[in-house]
């Protein structure tokens, strides 16, 4: 399988290379020349197949080329295998019509794990194969990177470079990044800055000559396509349980950067049967408003309960239009530029018109969160985090047709957020025992401010040249 740029100018590249680029040369997002279909008959086959197993058949076309069906299969039960709930991703049901697809079984305690584990494999085993260095730089509003940290800490050929906003993510978020003491985690905490800003030193980083010729530079975050790759299983995993490819399936998903959802996008190319996707936002909700009015303008962050969803610049959102777009690379990277230089941009008619066709938009404020937390916890007696209320919140409004199962990710163990569950519920959900330790461990972190020369000039002092 070929990948190539959203902004139509860089190179082709194979998985592999695309796995260890990230961002594309020309600033844009690597997506795969085309999107791989299952008959009905081939997906139905796959009905009860141990996770690993469905993981290796989903992605198997992504990695043709670069990994054979077998290896794949041999490093999807490695990273999976750590995961503290044999079905990895169980679904649970709430009532006639809801569902929650929890995504939180893994070491860090959110969805990011499902992808990262794979990922810190894939980059050992390509970087295995010559003789190079990665230099991962990534930003975090809090789960990316503790879940990115424990995949990478103490391999060989890897640096790690962390960034995140200092005093923007919950204390159980940073402790799970800074009490790694591995020699090649560098946790960065910025200041005066928050996601967006982080976010755009890291783009700058992937842009800078000076910076791309000393050193290899890797993606974590959700631009690195092979996260998004291994979150479409998930989504035919949930499928399948409950009756696909024979009936159709609606998903909620909480999303910041739109990586979530477009990898549910990615599942209903690929053949399965997708009622409908539901974008769920907080008050940070430039994805609702580009859903629902077409205007994708990016306005300031307010702080919130679902710190991993404060975002207002949600870098996939690129995947979908350039697709939507006829896949055109020349007018997206235009759209783009315009975009990067006035901060707001109005989708075209036919982008919009496309996603009306598969994607719903709700938006949660702080109220809307605190009460559907208590809702779930009175109907039910689960404790759901702030991230997974708002998609529960949105999954309820969506008007789903009562025949059709609505799926919500629960994307975080509510014990990374306690203080908004236990304000909601009055019960104090406690972290299992395989992180409990987590306030009694020793913390390391740099403090920098917040701009692109600090950033870079402590990355050069502390990364391994590529070759
Ligand atoms: C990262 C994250 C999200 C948002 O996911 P995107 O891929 O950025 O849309 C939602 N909830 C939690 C708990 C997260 O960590």
């Amino acid at each position: 399988m070929d990948y190539i740029s959203t902004r139509g100018s860089a190179p082709a590249l194979d998985f592999e290379g695309a796995t260890l680029a990230g961002l594309a040369s020309d600033g844009g997002l690597y997506v795969p020349r085309e999107w791989p279909r299952f008959s009905a008959e081939e997906i139905a086959s796959w009905a009860g197949l141990p996770y690993a197993e469905l993981a290796a058949k989903v992605m198997a076309p992504f990695v043709a080329g670069s990994l054979t069906e077998e290896r794949l299969l041999e490093l999807t039960t490695a990273a999976y295998g750590r995961f503290a709930h044999d079905g990895v991703t169980p679904l649970k049901q709430l009532d006639s019509q809801q569902w929650l697809l929890e995504l939180f079984h893994g070491p860090t305690l959110a969805f990011k794990d499902v992808a990262l584990q794979l990922l810190g494999l894939l980059f050992e085993e390509f970087l295995g194969r010559s003789d190079r260095n990665l230099t991962i730089v990534g930003a975090t509003s809090g789960d990316t990177g503790s879940a990115a940290i424990d995949a990478v800490a103490g391999r060989a050929k890897v640096d790690i470079f962390m960034l995140h906003p200092k005093g923007r993510v919950s204390d159980v978020q940073r402790r799970q990044m800074t009490t790694v003491l591995a020699p090649n985690v560098h946790n960065i905490a910025l200041e005066h800055a928050n996601f967006d800003d982080a976010q755009a030193i890291v783009k700058r980083v992937f842009n800078d000559k000076g910076m791309t010729d000393r050193f290899a530079i890797g993606a974590v975050n959700s631009i690195n396509w092979a996260r998004l790759m291994a979150q479409v299983v998930y989504y035919f995993a949930a499928g399948l349980q409950l009756g696909a490819p024979h009936r159709k399936v609606a998903f909620s998903v909480p999303t910041g950067n739109f990586g979530d959802v477009f990898a549910g996008y990615v599942a209903a190319q690929m053949g399965l049967p997708v009622e409908r996707l539901i974008v769920a936002t907080n008050v940070n909700d430039i994805l609702h408003r580009a859903l629902a009015e077409g205007d994708y303008s990016q306005g300031t962050v307010t702080p919130t309960a679902a710190p991993s969803m404060d975002i207002q610049v949600s870098s996939n959102f690129e995947r979908l239009l350039f697709d939507l777009g006829g896949r055109d690379g020349k007018a997206l990277a235009e759209q783009m530029a315009g975009f990067e230089s006035t901060k707001a941009m109005q989708l075209t008619n036919a982008q919009r018109e496309g996603a009306s066709a598969l994607f719903s938009s709700a938006r949660a404020d702080a109220d809307e969160m605190a009460s559907t937390i208590r809702r779930a916890y009175e109907a039910t007696g689960e404790l759901i985090d702030p991230h997974t209320a708002c998609g529960l919140f949105a999954a309820r409004t969506a008007g789903i047709d009562a025949s059709v199962p609505v799926v919500t990710l629960a994307t975080a163990h509510p014990a990374k957020f306690p203080e908004a569950v236990e304000r909601a519920t009055g019960q104090r959900p406690t972290l299992p025992t395989r992180v409990g330790d987590l306030f009694e461990r020793e913390e390391k972190y740099e403090t920098l401010p917040g701009t692109f020369e600090a950033v870079t000039e402590f990355v050069a002092a502390h990364a391994s040249p590529k070759v």
